[in-house]
């Protein structure tokens, strides 16, 4: 039951009334039984009277102002909240217009003027004017904002410069202080998230078709099940489509086999690890057979829950590609122990036959040079000029055919009694050579110069021997005619290489036989011009390739040659 204010009063009027009452019986009393003394409780009680006199004073004039001082402190807060919304007003990021009944423009805040890119006195003047009449769904609106006095939706706007954009409006009645009824209107620009929108539209549409061209499977699982295949993805798993695929656990398409490391891998993987390496698996088609797959994962949650990506790719042909070359792989191993066997066996044959050719050759030989020499001790004075000289042509035949006997052996006899990698100071080795050949240096007056500091190199001593006579002797045979012969040893390094270098100051070699005297039986010169079997360079090559080096040759026709040998520093 509500109260009219008359009521109201008068029921304050009579709580009063009996408050008043009883206070002055209940305090008299209160005071005679506490205040023995006559003349002193007739001064509290008159005291008491002035204080009841003063608090109704004080009420009767509260009472008088009291409308006065509530409507005070109503302007005081209507003031400060009007305050507040020219705040909200001002500093809006959305457009905000006040409009009256007629649909006028009365205030239009500065985010409505950049919005529109208009003023404030524009806004006003044009009023509905700010709205795109082309809009179809503009009529609609306008119906539902006179039907129900409000409208919340999505329409275009026009700039001042005529361009449109699209805005989120919601309007709404409000009353004025006064009582008149106003509506606010705020507009909030949408293009940008229109635009993403758009953007994340044509984002999903290219992965859609990329999923549905995709040559590779991709397979998602949440929560132990499939959620998600592309068409390559259920090709794979050998299904006609999609469908059969989904809700299928993913016990059912991992082979046993795998099946452990794979849930440990997804565990991992939904925990936070880092996914996408490939994994090489076993996967179950639907009338399960296996197909072996190479899978990349990575958790990406799907329809909001936790979920696992797979790119799935079929390398059955890797696989069998793959154990094909590794079965090639095994017979060309198998024939390369076969060859390997065959070479050392044809090898040995070799060696045989060049020890039988040299013993068989030298015997013929030897009866050769017994029967010459005999013949030039005996029968030396029976023969003529012509025949003494037939006769030094045999004997020079048979002495060269010797050399090339021992020259054919030497070569093919190296590196065949086990090589040995030790460390082998070339000042040794060549002081050795040098010593060796002093009494045919004196003879033609020339020199050997050894270099200081010639260092260790890793070699067998026997090749070295071998490398460094051959190159010596030819620095000395293919000299220049009348010129004392001069050879310098140096060296250079070079890593963990040494360089050695062989100077003369020969005849020279000309540029384009720079290889080839390396050659076997190569040779520039005639036998009568110089003696030799060109096999000497060749012997060099071989050895110095078994020692796992190399040699070249740097050289000026008239000047002299420079052989190099690059050999590991021991
Ligand atoms: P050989 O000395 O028995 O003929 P090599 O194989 O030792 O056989 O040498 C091949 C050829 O290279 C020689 O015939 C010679 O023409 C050339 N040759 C080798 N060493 C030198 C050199 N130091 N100076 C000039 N020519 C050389």
């Amino acid at each position: 039951m509500k109260l009219s204010a008359i009521q109201v009063d008068l029921r304050v009027a009579l709580l009063y009334a009996i408050f008043g009452g009883l206070w002055i019986l209940l305090s008299d009393r209160l005071l005679a039984a506490l205040i023995p003394d006559v003349a002193t409780l007739s001064a509290a009680q008159t005291y008491k009277g002035w204080v009841f006199v003063l608090a109704s004073a004080f009420l009767i004039f509260f009472l008088l102002r009291r409308d006065l001082i509530l409507s005070q402190t109503a302007e005081n807060n209507w003031r400060e909240s009007r305050d507040h919304y020219r705040q909200l007003f001002e500093n809006s990021i959305d457009a905000v217009l006040l409009t009256a009944p007629d649909g006028s423009i009365y205030a239009a805040n500065p985010a409505a003027c950049r919005m529109f890119g208009r003023s404030e006195e524009e806004i006003k003047q044009i009023g509905r004017g700010v709205l795109d009449a082309s809009d179809p769904r503009l009529a609609p609106a306008l119906e539902e904002r006179a039907r129900t006095g409000s409208f919340h939706g999505e329409l275009t706007f026009l700039r001042g410069d005529g361009s449109k954009f699209p805005g989120e409006i919601s309007t709404q009645i409000f009353k004025t202080k006064d009582g008149f009824e106003r509506t606010s209107i705020i507009i909030r620009d949408v293009t940008e998230r229109k635009r993403a929108e758009e953007a994340l539209r044509e984002s999903e549409a290219r992965y859609r078709n990329l999923l549905e061209v995709a040559p590779v499977g991709i397979v998602v699982h949440s929560e132990g099940k499939i959620v998600f295949t592309n068409p390559a993805g259920a090709r794979l798993l050998g299904a006609n489509s999609e469908e059969q695929i989904i809700g299928k656990p993913i016990t059912e398409i991992i082979h046993p086999e795998c099946l452990e490391a794979a849930q440990a891998r997804i565990q991992r993987m939904l925990a936070g690890e880092q996914g996408l390496y490939p994994v090489e698996d076993i996967y179950l088609r639907l009338d399960g057979t296996p197909v072996n797959v190479e899978v990349m994962a990575t958790a990406l949650p799907y329809d909001g829950k936790p979920a696992v990506q797979v790119i799935v790719t079929d390398i059955t042909e890797r696989k069998r590609a793959e154990e094909e070359i590794r079965k090639l792989n095994a017979e060309l191993e198998r024939r390369v122990v076969e060859r390997t066997a065959q070479l050392q066996a044809a090898n040995k044959e070799l060696e045989a036959f060049s020890y039988s050719v040299s013993h068989d050759l030298r015997a013929p030989l030897r009866a050769i040079n017994g029967f010459t020499s005999i013949l030039a001790r005996r029968y030396s004075a029976n023969l003529d000029e012509e025949g003494q000289h037939y006769l030094d042509n045999v004997i020079r035949a048979s002495v060269r055919m010797g050399q090339l006997i021992d020259d054919l052996l030497q070569y093919s006899r190296l590196g065949r009694s086990g090589l040995r990698h030790e460390s082998v100071s070339l000042v040794i080795v060549l002081s050795e050579i040098v010593k060796d050949m002093q009494g045919y240096l004196d003879e033609l007056h020339g020199i050997i110069k050894i270099s200081e500091g010639l260092p260790s190199v890793v070699g067998d001593i026997t090749l070295l021997n071998q490398i460094f006579t051959n190159l010596l002797e030819n620095a000395i045979t293919y000299r220049k005619p009348d010129i004392p012969p001069q050879v310098e040893i140096s060296h250079q390094r070079e890593g963990e290489y040494v360089i050695v270098r062989v100077s003369d100051n020969g005849i020279g070699i000309p540029s384009e036989y720079y290889e080839k005297i390396f050659n076997i039986f190569q040779r520039l010169h005639s036998e009568e011009e110089f003696p030799g079997t060109g096999i000497g360079l060749s012997t060099v090559k071989k050895a110095v390739e078994l020692l796992g080096g190399e040699v070249w040759v740097e050289s000026q026709v008239g000047e002299g040659s420079t052989f190099y040998v690059k050999l590991l520093g021991g």
